[in-house]
């Protein structure tokens, strides 16, 4: 390991002894009880040296004197961050997450944020374009150089339209106040195109929700496709129905898409076009109600039931819930789990014996052990007995650091009502 030589621009950041083992496995964050000493004079965001108890150098980090995470990790070199940097490691990131993509895909998270070490930064790329989102003061300073590796004819990623959506309520947390969507780079004629194991879809950058479509989802959507057959599928949250496209890809009979965003269902309704369901959209095999789901499901229990009951004769019914995040933080933990129960409690109410049921929670608050609680507890009022496919969690470009235990938010459940 190298000694700090003292690099003189470049302030340092001493931990308490014993403290430079998590970084060592891989974690990405270092709370105000591990530091020793902060640099004088430091300023939330500024890019500081991180040294063990001992002096030996760990890496480079952005600091912050306000946040419990007082140092986020970027580099475990000793390195400039410019432009030059980011494409470096735009570079090696686009690489590992090539290799594992499934075939037919060019939809993918580039960079999530502090799992991949640049803390703060989301990037996900929509077949040719690329859309960033900044979170922290530690990136807030860097978004030119961003921009300029994301686009750099040169570069790796050579976006032909460089989009940002830092318009998170979480930059808050950083001192940071949301900022419209603004495109460094390119045209914007409307929704991106790309693809997701072989289906053609459209991300909305610019007005859509995140950066323009649910990336994280893309593993739940492909067992969906495997199970859908001969089904009808009603999708709750449908956001732009990619669930809907993967049950009708894998040949479900119907489906029927709710969700409270209108502009969610145009989206989708376009995106079904273009899939070749326009027959079937004429037919009423394709469906959106813009209604609140918990009105919905309330008002519509005994129609609902029948749908997913299906004709004599056919499979029971498929159900996809995917509702946005109920907890977007610890405090409002409680609060959530009763939402994520009263809503599992109403979706069992609807399925007959044969059924599917896939759910899902985004909320990192939850564990997946507590979300499997609640869904026990809810089956358990509807008087359900329920048999566990498939427990999923976000992708691998959502990167998962063994190290890293606060990083994983996404889990869903995929099950089958036995009687
Ligand atoms: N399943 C989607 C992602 C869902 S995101 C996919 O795979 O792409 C959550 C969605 O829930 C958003 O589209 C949002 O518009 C919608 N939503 C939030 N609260 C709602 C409510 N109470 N009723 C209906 N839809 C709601």
């Amino acid at each position: 390991m190298k000694t700090n030589t003292g690099l003189s621009a470049v302030p340092c950041l001493r931990l308490k002894p014993g403290r430079e083992f998590p970084l060592l496995a891989g974690h990405p964050w270092v709370f105000g009880g591990g530091v020793a000493s902060a640099p004088a004079g430091c300023r939330a965001g500024d890019i500081v040296e991180v040294l063990s108890a001992g002096g030996d150098f760990l890496g480079m980090g952005t600091f912050h004197p306000a946040n419990t995470i007082r140092l986020r990790m970027l580099s475990r070199e000793r390195e400039k961050i410019d432009a030059d940097f980011f494409s470096r490691r735009f570079e090696r990131l686009l690489v590992e997450k090539r290799r594992w993509l499934p075939p037919d895909t060019d939809g993918f998270r580039l960079v999530h944020a502090d799992a991949d070490y640049l803390p703060g930064l989301v990037v996900d790329v929509y077949g040719k374009t690329a859309v960033f989102q900044i979170h922290t003061a530690g990136m807030e300073t860097c978004r030119a150089e961003i921009a300029q590796a994301l686009r750099d004819p040169a570069g790796p990623v050579r976006a032909a339209c460089v989009v940002e959506r830092s318009d998170a309520e979480a930059r808050r947390q950083d001192g940071l106040k949301p900022r419209p969507a603004e495109i460094h780079f390119g045209n914007v004629t409307g929704p991106a195109p790309f693809r997701e194991d072989g289906l053609p879809l459209y991300a909305d950058v610019i007005e859509g929700q995140k950066t323009g479509f649910f990336l994280d989802q893309r593993d739940a959507r492909l067992y969906v496709r495997g199970l859908a057959a001969g089904r009808r599928a009603l999708n709750l949250f449908s956001y732009s129905c990619a669930f809907a496209l993967a049950a009708l890809a894998g040949g479900a009979e119907e489906v029927l898409n709710v969700d409270s965003s209108e502009a969610a269902l145009g989206l989708g309704r376009s995106i079904l076009l273009e899939n070749g369901y326009g027959q079937a959209l004429e037919a009423g095999r394709v469906r959106f109600e813009a209604a609140d789901v918990f009105e919905y499901l309330e008002a519509k229990t005994a129609e609902l039931r029948g749908f997913l009951r299906g004709p004599a004769g056919d499979a029971p019914g498929l159900l996809v819930c995917d509702p946005p995040a109920f907890a977007k933080s610890a405090a409002h933990l409680e609060q959530a789990k009763k939402a994520y129960g009263g809503l599992a409690r109403l979706c069992f109410g609807l399925l007959a014996p044969g059924a599917l049921f896939v759910t899902s929670s985004c909320s990192g608050a939850l564990s997946p052990e507590e979300f499997t609680a609640i869904l026990r507890i809810a089956a358990g009022r509807a008087g359900r007995r329920v048999r566990i496919l498939k427990t999923l969690s976000q992708p691998f470009d959502h990167t998962t650091l063994l190290a890293f235990p606060e990083g994983p938010y996404l889990k869903t459940c995929v099950m089958e009502v036995v009687d």
